[in-house]
């Protein structure tokens, strides 16, 4: 498709259909008052008067319309374009053909000084006619002509010398060899009948010209082809009063010649529109089409295209413009780095459009908690950064981050499933944490990381110590790979007592890991990076294997040991063959079911997809156990533990710990209690450490626990030793 083609009408300055009625209207007024005054009595002193159309006003006229053309053919020929249709170039140059012929009509109208020859109508008439004719063909050529550019662009030098040599040739040959022409005025008897019949010619190829130019504007086109049109059909009228007019002065000829000025009005209107107005409305329309694509380029280079945030780039540039302009103030720079936790579990066992869904859900739920001169960026995955440009104290950083906090303590709903998120968040701040973007990113994260680590849905400042840590992290989890292989790895059970009698209930295994030169590493120090790099798989099996081993020992040695518990993390769960290390380890072991329980923390509940609910179904008609740890800081819901038929509710230590001292604990440890009790579920408090918690605890009507106040998790021979005093000392 051309250029042209794909116009549009209002593009090119149609008139508009209402516009076009009012001129064709008018053409019809005027149509009607040649009609009238036709139809008068022919009369010398009304038609045929000489006052009528005095000489210089024909020469007014006349100057008007050849000013017109030559208007015409400057602005067409000055704002050509290799685009432009070649239609225009024609009736440009027909037009200044027209001129300069009309210019030598008026030169020999009767009443003008010499014009090389004695003015004379024959002279005026011949020019006339030339002229006329000339435009009618140009008319009837442009009407058939499609409405393209010049093939080619040297084209409009040939039609502008044809435009010239046709003047020059008429001029010539009418100044110096009139007898070439034959008479269309003869003195006294008026018009030739020759002049008459040429005027019908010219109306006739009008006519034609009309007729393509009204059928061509009734169809969709990309020209003013209605405007044409109207120049036609005046160009007709015109020719129709110098058919009618006796003598130059009379009311045919001035009825003409205004006419004519009409046509030219069209005709500029046309032209001008089309050459002038239209292209200028083109560069309006291509700058506003470059400005559109220019800015979607800016939209894919620069916004993320799931959340239609800014990505990382654009985070990158506006850093380091709030980095410059800030040098001098004493305003700070913050990046917060965030990293939804357990993000990777939820796309996994939920399905991607959850997870898309999810980040657009917090993407939204961010950009509510952030002013417009803070940018929010995500940057790629499941992270978020928010650029805060201009803080007064790092204070301010910390004030944002405890909002995203609380933010996140309601679940939302996503695809009409409520799920419990957090973000771990670090905190860097310019120029204490780093003076370029990517020293303050880089330390976000790293602050991030230590948020995690520390037990996720938490937030940290960076400090520079960290970078060790990550660095000591990197090392330990290197080691760990080693550990399971070199034996590293041991078990400490702590003892879970009946809080009435005393009586041991079972023990928790809970994993050590006994570091060439670290010494005894605690669990918080190693779990979350065996999580994070799946290396708590084979771990986990280990704690399986050797827990059920080591309760087997302890029944065949008579010890009374009636359970032992075994914590399972969420990767266990969704990524490890459970089901298959419990199978085994129990059928290795001949260790019965029922005496091994598994704990499964509550904030990973929910992450749990319905293969995993099937596996811990069967597990639990073999007869394994099932307990719910740290209860009290997910959400799980009553159906979900009905669903999953758990045994035991393991009240969170926060809660256990506060018992006696917060109303707020206090409460929270009787709804527990008073809901397990309705669930048909038994409860277990873990962390309890004084004997006024424990009698709290009975007075609640919770009759398990586990805690320092009977023992801290022990080494085998230990815990062997105790199980000993106590079946001593227990009354049963
Ligand atoms: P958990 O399962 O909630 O275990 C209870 C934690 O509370 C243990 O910490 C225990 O030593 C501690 N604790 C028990 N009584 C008291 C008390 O009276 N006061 C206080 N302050 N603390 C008490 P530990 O052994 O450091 O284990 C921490 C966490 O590491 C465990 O929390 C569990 O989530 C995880 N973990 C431990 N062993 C394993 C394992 O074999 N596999 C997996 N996946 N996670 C494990
Ligand atoms: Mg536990
Ligand atoms: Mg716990």
């Amino acid at each position: 498709m051309d250029q042209h083609s794909s116009l549009t009408s209002t593009d090119i300055g149609v008139a508009s259909a209402r516009q076009k009625r009012f001129a064709r209207l008018w053409l019809a007024l005027l149509g009607l008052l040649l009609l009238a005054v036709w139809l008068l009595p022919d009369s010398a002193e009304l038609k045929q008067s000489n006052i009528w159309f005095p000489t210089w006003l024909h020469t007014v006229t006349e100057f008007f319309a050849i000013a017109v053309a030559l208007l015409l053919f400057s602005v067409t020929w000055h704002s050509y374009r290799t685009d432009s249709a070649g239609n225009l170039l024609l009736l440009a140059c027909g037009f200044l053909a027209v001129g300069l012929l009309d210019m030598a009509h008026v030169l020999s109208y009767r009443g003008m000084p010499d014009f090389v020859t004695p003015a004379s109508p024959n002279k005026a008439i011949d020019f006339w006619l030339a002229a006329r004719l000339l435009a009618a063909v140009c008319l009837l050529v442009v009407s058939l002509r499609d409405w393209q550019p010049l093939r080619r662009v040297g084209t409009r030098f040939y039609l502008l010398a044809a435009a010239l040599l046709v003047v020059s040739s008429m001029v010539y040959l009418q100044l110096w060899y009139p007898q070439l022409f034959p008479p269309t005025f003869i003195e006294g008897r008026g018009l030739a009948p020759l002049k008459i019949q040429l005027e019908w010619v010219v109306i006739l190829l009008l006519g034609v010209a009309a007729v393509r130019f009204w059928r061509a504007g009734r169809s969709a086109q990309n020209y003013d082809a209605h405007g044409l049109f109207l120049v036609a059909a005046m160009s007709i009228l015109v020719e129709l009063c110098f058919t009618a007019y006796t003598n130059v002065h009379d009311i045919f000829s001035l009825l003409g010649h205004l006419y004519k000025i009409i046509a030219y009005g069209f005709l500029y209107q046309v032209m001008f529109i089309s050459s002038v107005r239209e292209p200028y409305r083109r560069l309006a329309r291509e700058i506003a089409e470059r400005q559109a694509a220019e800015q979607k380029i800016e939209v894919l280079a620069f916004y993320d295209s799931l959340t239609g945030l800014p990505n990382l780039d654009l985070l990158r540039d506006r850093t380091a413009q709030a980095l410059t302009s800030n040098q001098r103030s004493q305003l700070h720079v913050a990046l917060l780095y965030m990293d939804v936790d357990g993000f990777k579990t939820l796309n996994d066992s939920l399905g991607h459009s959850y997870g898309d869904a999810l980040l657009r859900a917090l993407a939204e739920s961010l950009h509510g908690l952030i002013r417009d001169s803070d940018t929010l960026c995500r940057s790629g995955g499941d992270e978020f950064v928010i650029l805060l440009p201009d803080l007064d104290s790092p204070d301010d950083a910390a004030a944002i981050a405890d909002k995203i906090m609380r933010l996140l303590q309601e679940p939302i709903t996503v695809l009409g499933r409520t799920l419990s998120t957090s973000l771990s968040l670090g905190v860097a701040v310019a120029p204490g944490d780093g003076r370029d973007f990517e020293a303050l990113l880089r330390n976000a994260e790293t602050a991030m990381y230590k948020a995690k680590q520390a037990g996720r849905e938490r937030w940290r400042f960076f400090d520079s110590s960290m970078n060790e840590d990550a660095l000591e992290r990197l090392n330990l989890l290197n080691d760990l790979r080693q550990a399971v292989a070199a034996n590293e790895l041991l078990l400490h059970y702590q003892p879970q007592v009946d809080l009435r009698t005393g009586e041991l209930l079972g023990v928790e295994a809970l994993i050590r890991w006994q570091h060439p030169q670290l010494g005894l590493v605690p669990p918080v120090r190693f779990i979350p990076a065996a999580e994070e790099s799946r290396l708590i798989v084979p771990i986990g099996e280990w704690v399986i294997q050797q827990a059920c081993r080591q309760a087997m020992l302890w029944r065949q040695a008579g010890l009374r040991v009636p359970q032992v518990a075994v914590n399972v993390s969420a990767i266990q769960l969704q990524q490890g063959n459970l089901e298959q290390q419990v199978l085994q380890a129990l059928s290795s072991t001949q260790l019965p079911a029922g005496m091994l329980e598994l704990e499964i923390t509550e904030s990973s509940l929910l992450d749990y997809t319905d293969e995993v609910l099937a596996t811990l179904k069967r597990l639990k008609t073999m007869g394994v156990k099932l307990s719910i740890d740290d209860f009290g800081t997910g959400y799980s819901s009553l159906a979900y533990l009905r669903k999953l038929a758990v045994d035991k509710l393991k009240i969170d230590q926060s809660f256990v710990r506060d018992l006696t001292s917060s109303a707020d604990s206090r409460a929270i440890v009787m709804a527990i209690i008073q809901m397990a009790k309705s669930l048909g579920l038994a409860t277990i408090a873990e962390g309890v450490e004084d004997a006024a918690t424990a009698q709290a605890l009975l007075q609640l009507g919770c009759v398990e626990a586990q805690g320092y106040l009977f023992a801290k998790p022990l080494p085998v021979a230990q815990l062997e030793c105790f199980v000993r005093e106590r079946a001593a000392t227990t009354v049963s």
